[in-house]
């Protein structure tokens, strides 16, 4: 098979922030596979919180070429790709592991949530993110995305929690919160006890992402939901979370792709958790392929296109929070019409 790839520059609508990360744009590994006849297509969007930017999946791409010339079909790449193992190089991996799963949903001619025996009616709707910012702009930003049923709103360690109420006042939402590890455990219990009683759904990451007996400690004492991010990339981590949150958060650019993401929503089924499927700054091919899994899970964050101005590609759509898939075999992702 041959293989190439584009980087591209994604650009949201407005500044994103949170509490760890300010992004005016990011950039995004775009990845063809090919046997001649038939294609696949894959995304790559490179967190350096988790090791990686744009330099080490191309790096990635190079040590992989020999092995995807080699390869004769998408099983043969995702045999290797499986037997590789490992928790590094996520998003890279992914890139090709949902390039294959395109590629072969071509061959056999059925959208990819066949392959995965799931039906997207089942679907949850997606949230919205507002990104931190003054409350006056955050404000603004919720009632742009009126009626929306779900929003999450950002938060640190120095906004004051009324912004939520107003939020949820103003839109008349529900609303999660992320705090992307922004608290202290003391901090973060005194926040959430107070965020429950606002009437939240669910708190995601409270304190820092190797804190897990902070974790727990906030899981305990809390009156509302308590979900784990940025302390579970992988389900080779979900059980040190476990017993430390009531549910996790599962993103293709941290796990390595659609496989370890549906087993980490096994999992966590079985050890009776939550699951929310959720992204990273992205355009509509990899969103679209977490869409594809998204009725495996109780909450879908995937508005990564909705904030972007340029996504390149037509996939999944948000319809006031509902997941519309695009028709088509495999991803079923297009080029976006006109380009960008
Ligand atoms: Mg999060």
């Amino acid at each position: 098979m041959e293989l190439s790839y584009e980087i591209v520059e994604l650009v949201p609508r407005f500044v994103f922030r949170t509490a760890r990360n300010t992004s005016a744009s990011s950039e995004s590994v775009i990845v063809t596979i090919s046997d001649g006849s038939l294609t696949g297509m894959g995304e790559a969007a490179p967190s350096r919180f988790y090791g990686e930017d744009t330099e080490s999946v191309v790096a990635y791409l190079e040590r992989m070429r020999p092995g995807v010339e080699h390869a004769a079909h998408e099983s043969e790449l995702m045999a290797i790709l499986t037997s590789r193992g490992g928790t590094e190089d996520p998003a890279a991996r992914a890139s090709l592991e949902i390039a294959a799963h395109d590629m072969m949903g071509r061959r056999y001619h059925m959208p990819l949530y066949r392959h995965f025996d799931l039906d997207p009616s089942d679907m949850p709707h997606s949230t919205i993110s507002i990104g931190l910012d003054s409350p006056k702009v955050m404000l603004e930003k919720a009632r742009e995305v009126e009626g929306f049923p779900l929003l999450k709103i950002k938060l640190d360690s120095k906004i004051d929690l009324s912004i939520v109420e107003r939020i949820k006042e103003a839109t008349g939402a529900s609303v999660t919160v992320d705090a992307n590890c922004a608290w202290g455990p003391d901090e973060a219990i005194e926040k959430v006890a107070a965020l429950a009683e606002i009437g939240v759904e669910l708190v995601e990451q409270p304190v820092a992402a190797d804190d897990i007996d902070g974790l727990r400690r906030v899981t305990e004492s809390a009156d509302v939901p308590v979900y784990a991010d940025e302390s579970c990339p992988t389900s080779a981590h979900l059980p040190r979370v476990a017993d430390a949150v009531d549910g996790i958060v599962i993103k293709l650019m941290k796990c390595g792709g659609l496989l370890d993401a549906v087993r980490m929503a096994t999992l966590a089924r079985e050890r009776g958790l939550g699951t929310m499927i959720g992204c990273m700054m992205e355009s509509s091919l990899a969103l679209t392929a977490s869409a594809h899994i998204a009725p495996l899970m109780d909450y879908a964050d995937l508005d990564g296109g909705f904030l972007l101005s340029n996504d390149p590609f037509d996939g999944m759509r948000i319809d006031r929070g509902r997941i519309v898939l695009p028709e088509g075999d495999g991803l079923g992702v297009r080029p976006a019409v006109g380009g960008a």
